[in-house]
Parts: structure tokens; C-alpha cells; sequence
């Protein structure tokens, strides 16, 4: 029996329970289609390179099995039509993604004809997998994350032996990155795939992982895993990530699991408030541009925003504190956030950001105490020597120590020298 797999946000040949069960069955198609639905919105740049580099890496890994990677242009499912016509193919196995736009892929696949299996895989304990007493959804993290432990894992799919093609496939170019967009990318971006992505978690296993507690918030230590985009594309499982880490990363694993459900239950939440509060977000553009360029006259918020540019990437408390600033200090809407951060973020992800943005502005679905960090207590506590600050903000990197969070405290002469803006609210 020959099948389609239709590759989405599981970029990987390693526990890929999709791939692994299709090989085991017959021949196989191997698929990925660059959905223009999702290139016209228009794709963010540091994205869409991660994923070419991530199907160049995936087609060499299926290469080495003996198949090969077809990569199509267009519609999903009108691709997985032809070619099912073409090769006889009556099965199509698809990693279980449950964001709106994955489930109306897999309701246009359904009218198809060919039969579709869903498999695990996106999240370590798929979303809807767990209820609670009530039989509704969990809202509030915490009773989520303990039934979350307690769940049973399904075993680590193994690697497919072989990979055997149907005759007469076209496995089609990789499109180069200008075809598909035109913005410019961050400068300072990893690699994609799920070779770097494997190399970076050993690494970080190796080096890390039995002192991420103790580190995670540490702005300057930098030593959180960064395998935030390995896992939004897939190259890495994030069921082995579970299996090999300690209850404080879990934890986080489980949090990208909860926001996964909670999204799944409640498709609305990226674009409404989940708790509306009646709220008048504050329309201030000069605001809103200075935020995003990180000229905001705060160094600790700038310091983050412009780590975003640079690396396609921020600091889990560097996105903390700019968020909150955002909706707590100046007022504006978390969907301006939401935007911008999902314009550059290389684990850009509806679930997770819309999650989170929305937990930080208060309207999210877990009603923790409604409160605001302080830019500069987060500062203090979290980059207390300034490093942080000093590493991203060129302009403040002659001054020294904690002062660096508080330029305009600074001798007049001294503050005028740098070129550096002045806050544009005031935190004292
Ligand atoms: P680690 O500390 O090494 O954590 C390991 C993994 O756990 C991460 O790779 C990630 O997959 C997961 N994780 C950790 N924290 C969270 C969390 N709060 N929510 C969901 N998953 C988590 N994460 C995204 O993956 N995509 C997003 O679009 C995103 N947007 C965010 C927006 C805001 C406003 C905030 C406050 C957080 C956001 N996060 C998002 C969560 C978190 O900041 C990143 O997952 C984390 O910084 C990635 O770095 P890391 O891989 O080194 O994390």
C-alpha cells in the first residue's frame, strides 16, 4: 500500500510517529507543501528561512533512507490530490495540529477520498488528550500541568528503517528564500533543521540542563535551552525533550502543551481578549514605533527589543518585562504586541504567543493576580550588573554597572554624550 505523508510542523525523521507508521505499511510519499495561504500573509522572513533550511535537512536525512522529500508550491490538499492520483496512494498520515488554520487542512484533506490518520507528536500530550473533572477544558495551569505529569507517554516512534518512493515522482526544487519573501531577515539567526536542533540539545543537556532552576531567569547567562524554533518547526520531539529533562523544564514543556489546548478548545483566543475587561487601549503610534524599534529611552526594554531583531529571538523574561511594558505601562493593545513579536520571533506560534501575550496583559485564560512588573525591580533582579543591557544596546555600552538602567540619572553632559534617548514615561 503506498501513502502520503504530509509533513507540516514536524520537521523531523527521529520519533515522527506519522513517518514511522506509513514506512512500516508500504511505499511512501513523503510531502511538504509551502501553503501559500500561510506565504501570502505575508510570511515572516526569519521563518521562512528556518524552514527552508529545515526541508533542506529533512530531505537529506529521507534521502539517506532511500526516499526523498517532495516539495510542492500551492494548496495542501490539492497537491495531496494529484499525487495520490498519480501514485495509487490511499492513506495520508498527518502530525496532529489542532491551530484553525491545521484543522481546516485536515477537513479540506478529509473530502479527499484517501483515508487520513491523525499521529501525535506537535505537543508531548496532545491537546484535548486531557480533561478535567468537570469535562470541559482546562483554563488554569496549575491542575493542567499535574494531570499534564502524571499522563501516560506513548513510546518514542522509532526511525524508518527504509524509505521506499512509488515510481515516477518529481521530488521538485527548494525554492530559494527571495521567492518566497521578500523582507530582510535577522542577522544573528541559528540554523534550522533537525541536525542543528539535535546538536543543540545534546549540547544544552550536556552543559545545562541540571542547572536550568537556578539559571532560566538569568538574562545574561543566557543558558535557557533556545530550542524554542527547533521545537515550532519539529526538528526536535518534544516528547524525548520530556523524557530526558528534570521537572523545571518540563514544566515549561507543559506550559507549551496547555496554551496548544487551550487553543485548540478555544480557536478565538488570538484575536480576542479571553477575559474581556472592558479596557480602553491607549492608540499612541510614537509609542507603539518606539517599542518596536527599541527606542523606548528604557534600557532594559530596549535591551529586548532589539535582541528580537538581531536573533529572531528574546529572552522568555526579557518577553516578560517588554509585554507587560507594553500593556501595563503604556496602555496599548497586546495585539499590537502580538504582531510585532510574531513578525520576527523564529518560534513565532499562534498558541504560544497569543497565550502568553495574552497572560501578561491579563485577558488570558488563567486568572493569575492581575499584576505589572516593574521594569526597573525586573532589571535589577534579572540583569543586576547590566550585561544584558551593555550586550544589546551599543549606545549604553561605556557605562558601567547598574547604573546602564538608569541613563537619565546620569551627569547631564555625561547622559547628552551617549545618544541615547530619554525615557519616554517615567519609571521613577
Ligand atoms: P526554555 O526555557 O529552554 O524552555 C524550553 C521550552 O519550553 C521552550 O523552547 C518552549 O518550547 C517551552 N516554553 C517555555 N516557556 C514557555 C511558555 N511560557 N509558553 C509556551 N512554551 C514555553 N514561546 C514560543 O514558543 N512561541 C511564541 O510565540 C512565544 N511567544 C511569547 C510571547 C510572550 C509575550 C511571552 C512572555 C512568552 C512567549 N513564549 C513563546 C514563551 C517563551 O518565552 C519561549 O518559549 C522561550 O523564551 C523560548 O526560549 P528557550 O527555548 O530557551 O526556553
Amino acid at each position: 500500500d503506498t501513502s502520503i505523508v504530509l509533513f507540516t510542523r514536524d520537521l523531523r525523521v527521529r520519533d515522527n510517529p506519522a513517518l514511522a507508521e506509513a514506512c512500516r505499511a508500504g511505499r511512501v510519499v513523503p510531502l511538504f507543501v509551502l501553503d501559500d495561504a500561510i506565504l501570502g500573509r505575508p510570511a515572516a522572513p526569519n521563518r521562512v528561512r528556518f524552514l527552508l533550511e529545515a526541508l533542506a535537512c529533512l530531505r537529506g536525512s529521507l534521502r539517506e533512507l532511500g526516499g526523498d522529500l517532495v516539495v510542492r508550491r500551492g494548496d495542501p490538499a490539492a497537491h495531496v490530490a494529484r499525487l495520490a492520483e498519480r501514485t495509487g496512494a490511499r492513506a495520508v498520515a498527518v502530525a496532529d495540529d489542532r491551530s484553525a488554520f491545521a484543522m481546516r487542512r485536515l477537513a479540506a484533506l478529509r473530502e479527499l477520498g484517501p483515508a487520513v490518520s491523525v499521529h501525535p507528536g506537535v505537543t508531548v500530550v496532545p491537546p484535548g488528550e486531557l480533561t478535567p473533572a468537570s469535562g470541559d477544558h482546562y483554563r488554569v495551569f496549575t491542575p493542567y500541568s499535574r494531570a499534564w505529569e502524571r499522563a501516560p507517554r506513548r513510546p518514542v516512534a522509532a526511525v524508518p528503517e527504509a524509505i521506499r518512493l512509488p515510481p515516477g515522482v518529481d521530488p521538485g526544487p527548494l525554492p530559494p528564500l527571495a521567492d518566497l519573501t521578500g523582507g530582510p531577515t535577522s542577522p544573528d539567526l541559528p540554523e534550522g533543521g533537525e541536525r542543528a536542533g539535535r546538536r543543540r540539545m545534546a549540547a544544552w543537556l550536556r552543559r545545562d540542563a541540571a542547572v536550568y532552576d537556578d539559571v532560566r531567569d538569568d538574562l545574561a547567562a543566557d543558558r535557557t535551552s533556545r530550542l524554542s524554533p527547533y521545537l515550532r518547526f519539529g526538528c526536535v520531539s518534544p516528547l524525548e525533550l520530556a523524557n530526558a529533562t528534570g521537572e523545571g523544564f518540563r514544566r515549561q514543556l507543559a506550559w507549551r502543551d496547555f496554551h496548544h489546548q487551550v487553543a485548540a478548545a478555544f480557536p478565538g483566543l488570538p484575536r480576542r481578549d479571553y477575559r474581556p475587561r472592558g479596557r480602553r487601549w491607549n492608540r499612541d503610534r510614537d509609542a507603539l514605533d518606539a517599542w518596536r524599534a527599541g527606542t523606548t529611552g528604557v534600557p532594559i526594554v530596549d535591551a529586548g527589543m532589539r535582541q528580537l531583531r538581531r536573533e529572531g529571538f528574546m529572552h522568555n523574561r526579557a518577553r516578560m518585562i517588554t509585554a507587560s511594558f507594553l500593556t501595563r505601562n503604556l496602555w496599548i493593545d497586546w495585539r499590537e504586541g502580538l504582531a510585532h513579536f510574531d513578525a520576527w520571533l523564529l518560534d513565532g506560534d499562534v498558541a504560544d504567543d497569543a497565550g502568553n501575550w495574552q497572560w501578561v496583559a491579563g485577558t488570558g485564560n488563567d486568572t493569575r493576580p492581575n499584576r505589572t512588573l516593574s521594569p526597573l525591580r525586573q532589571a535589577s533582579r534579572f540583569d543586576p550588573a547590566g550585561e544584558y543591557v551593555r550586550a544589546y544596546v551599543p549606545e549604553l555600552a561605556s557605562v558601567e554597572g547598574r547604573a546602564v538602567h538608569r541613563p537619565w540619572r546620569l551627569p547631564e553632559e555625561r547622559r547628552r554624550s551617549l545618544d541615547y534617548p530619554p525615557p519616554i514615561i517615567d519609571l521613577d
